[in-house]
């Protein structure tokens, strides 16, 4: 596997995740490089770079980061048992669809994918037509197979200087971030004026009515198999996931609420351009940061 950069392809603008100072991405040989402000420490090799992003949030958002780290790994316990459950295999057809929406809705330029996972290329990246985008993956998992320009590091506090992506994509992983208020100020300082903020996620806000059957359904289930169902999660091999208090399930701390990341984007000024309610797996929402005039692009 090399770790060359993508051919052709300038590395993003970086600035310090923590303090802002700027910084610069060596794309020679494999190197550390400590922040001229703060000392926080970036590690690059060809066109990966990491950072302790674990210890930013720790000190930000510690009762968030100790819930999101503990259903991360179940996530990853559940990754390893049967990867071909990957949520972005290109043979999906609910991937296809949202290939097709984000190229129609993407604009050409620096593309993030924040929540890339560990594919080589996410199957709703591969674009018919990828001629003028320059790729860029994040994502918490540590990983050296994204095509494109790769950073392990986290939604709330990113190394990029302001305002540089065309585009930033969540393909179903905004309900994973540790704080969803801070990822959200944080995609709305990176994306350009003009730039657009394409999202893929669930439609969980069920009314009152549904949530107390599905609680009545949960405490009925506990009693028929003689444990908590609310707290343990039995996979079919008998591998135990926990589901700790504040959780909504084994894997996410948010229910997923497209009205909710509509307030939340549009607090941060972005516009929504789109919405696309398919069902409740499948809502894929675009927003618009305005250029400075307010007006047209
Ligand atoms: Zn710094």
């Amino acid at each position: 596997m090399t770790s060359a950069p993508p051919a052709g392809s300038t590395p993003p603008g970086l600035s310090c995740a923590a303090c802002r100072s700027p910084l610069r991405w060596p794309t020679d040989a494999p190197t550390s490089v400590s922040c001229p402000g703060c000392g926080f420490l970036y590690d690059f090799e060809g066109r990966f770079l990491r950072y302790a992003q674990k210890t930013l949030l720790f000190n930000r958002h510690r009762r968030q980061f100790l819930l999101n780290q503990v259903l991360n790994n179940n996530a990853t316990i559940v990754y390893l048992s049967s990867p071909e459950g990957s949520l972005s295999l290109s043979s999906r057809a609910d991937v296809a669809r949202f290939r097709a929406y984000l190229e129609r809705h993407a604009v050409r330029g620096r593309l993030l994918d924040i929540g890339c996972g560990l594919l080589e290329r996410p199957g709703y990246l591969e674009f018919d037509d990828p001629e003028g985008f320059d790729f860029c993956g994040l994502d918490p998992m540590d990983d050296q197979q994204f095509f494109g320009w790769r950073v392990t590091g986290c939604a709330e506090m990113t190394p990029f200087t302001d305002a540089q992506f065309q585009t930033v994509v969540y393909a179903t992983s905004l309900d994973h971030v540790c704080n969803l208020d801070h990822a959200a100020r944080e995609t709305a300082r990176i994306v350009a004026p003009g730039g657009r903020v394409v999202v893929w996620m669930g439609d969980r806000s069920f009314g009152l009515l549904r949530r107390l059957r599905r609680r009545a359904g949960e405490i009925f289930r506990s009693l028929q198999k003689g444990y908590r169902t609310d707290r343990f999660v039995v996979e079919p091999d008998l591998t135990v996931l926990y589901r700790p208090p504040g959780a909504v399930d084994a894997f996410h701390s948010y229910h997923e609420d497209p009205r909710k990341v509509l307030r939340l984007m549009q607090r941060n000024g972005l516009r929504c351009v789109d919405l696309s309610h398919r069902n409740d797996d499948e809502v894929f929402l675009c927003f618009e940061r305005p250029t400075a005039a307010g007006g047209e692009r």
